[in-house]
């Protein structure tokens, strides 16, 4: 049987399958058309509106992966990265809105849920409920086992207390995977994930951040006092929470290396158009070799991002190995998105320091790429924990 060319010859990185060119295609409507016109406004205010999160339900972007029998899209690993980075082009906040729902809430799910909560908490976080992802604390970000919640066993419940602090989506949210430890003489070893609902008794959401960017995704602290999670509500093993939060996060860096290239790529969409329509000299800046070599550096930082990014969410998809790679992405993003948004503020001369035009905001928004999902130095520990390690040899 003869095979067609691309059958024949193995498919580029960025060139997408129909089925992903058109919720491409959808994504950027919706980002264009909804999300374009209130991007001020939610960064003023500090807040998504809530009509727009409606529109991400109805849209189906809120279960990607989740299985069509859960009421999800069924789709891959790689779509949700797509969404999370048209999104990101135009609101970084909404991209990391989309991205904490699919890649670590909906992920942890899929992975470690019992059939019962899959079919419980999966199909209303597809459908009308949003959902956030709880580890670090006020003394645990790096070092997120070093955490302070405990998880008390009461028969047929646990009582959890402690404090969470900078968790995403925390004013949307109604089901938190909450981590707390329920053996703290076993270490690591007793950290257990919980599927907390915000109607739990001694569950409350506390302060919200007032941040430098992402300003309208909500960042809050949630307040633990006897809060009383049935057993049934254990995410994976008592125990297994360190393998829950690792691996989730494994993938969910993934998804801001798509947060971090949509802003590289809102950045460079602007400075090209902007240095089209300027005039010094009696000519467009973009005619002078000097700013033409600049938005070279632009594209080709944007397009090495990419590259690694779209790779390790393939390798996910294709069930390869992928947690140096996904590393490698998250931290090279997060440099290109803040090098690039830069360069286009600079290119914006005068204009590109004020709130008029959106440069600025996507500098703001590049800088926590290097802090959330593993800090840029941890990152670097994972690489070169795995460079060293002989596991899986590096070809140089
Ligand atoms: C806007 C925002 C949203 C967030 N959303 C969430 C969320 O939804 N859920 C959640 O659980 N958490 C969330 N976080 C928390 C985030 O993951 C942590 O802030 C991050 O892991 C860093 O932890 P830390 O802030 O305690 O910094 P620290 O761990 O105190 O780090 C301080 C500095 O020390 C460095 N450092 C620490 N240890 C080492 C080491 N061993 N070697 C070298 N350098 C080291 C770090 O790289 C950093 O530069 C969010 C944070 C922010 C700001």
């Amino acid at each position: 049987m003869s095979q067609t060319i691309e059958q024949q010859t193995a498919r580029p990185l960025t060139t997408l399958s129909e089925e992903e060119e058109m919720f491409r295609a959808s994504v950027r409507e919706f980002a264009m058309g909804e999300l374009r016109p209130r991007v001020e406004e939610m960064d003023e205010q500090g807040k998504l509106d809530p009509a727009l999160v409606r529109q991400c339900f109805e849209l189906g972007l809120m279960g990607i992966e989740t299985p069509e029998e859960y009421g999800g899209a069924g789709g891959s690993f790689f779509t949700a990265i797509i969404a999370v980075e048209e999104l990101s082009r135009v609101d970084p906040s909404v991209g990391v809105f989309v991205d904490v729902q699919n890649t670590l809430v909906n992920n942890a799910l899929l992975r470690w849920g019992t059939d019962e909560q899959k079919r419980r908490y999966l199909s209303q976080l597809a459908s009308s409920r949003v959902g956030a992802y709880a580890l670090s604390e006020a003394g645990s970000g790096s070092d997120a086992f070093a955490l302070a919640t405990r998880a008390l066993e009461r028969g047929d419940h646990f009582l959890l207390n402690g404090r969470k602090l900078w968790i995403t989506n925390g004013n949307e949210a109604e089901i938190f995977i909450v981590f707390a430890n329920a053996k703290p003489e076993e270490g690591y070893r007793g950290i257990t994930a919980f599927i907390v609902e915000k109607g739990f008794e001694g569950f409350s959401v506390g302060k919200k951040e007032n941040k430098l960017g992402i300003r309208a995704s909500s960042t809050t602290e949630l307040i633990l006092e006897d809060c009383r999670v049935p057993k049934e509500n254990v995410l994976g093993e008592v125990g297994k929470g360190y393998k829950v939060s690792i691996e989730t996060l494994n993938e969910g860096r993934i998804g801001i290396g798509a947060q971090m290239i949509g802003i590289a790529r809102g950045a460079l969409q602007s400075a090209l158009a902007y240095t089209a329509e300027r005039e010094q000299f009696g000519k467009t800046v973009n005619e002078f070799q000097g700013v033409q070599f600049q938005l070279a550096e632009m594209a080709t930082e944007l397009e090495a991002a990419r590259l690694m990014v779209y790779n390790a969410a393939r390798l996910k998809d294709a069930h390869l190995p992928f947690v140096k790679e996904a590393a490698m992405a998250k931290l090279t993003s997060s440099r290109a998105a803040e090098a690039i948004a830069s360069r286009a503020i600079e290119l914006y001369g005068g204009y590109g320091f004020v709130k008029d035009y959106p440069v600025e905001k996507f500098w703001r928004d590049s800088k926590i790429g290097a802090i959330y999902e593993g800090t840029s130095n941890m990152q670097l520990q994972t690489i070169a924990k795995l460079l060293i390690s002989g596991k899986r040899p590096f070809v140089v």
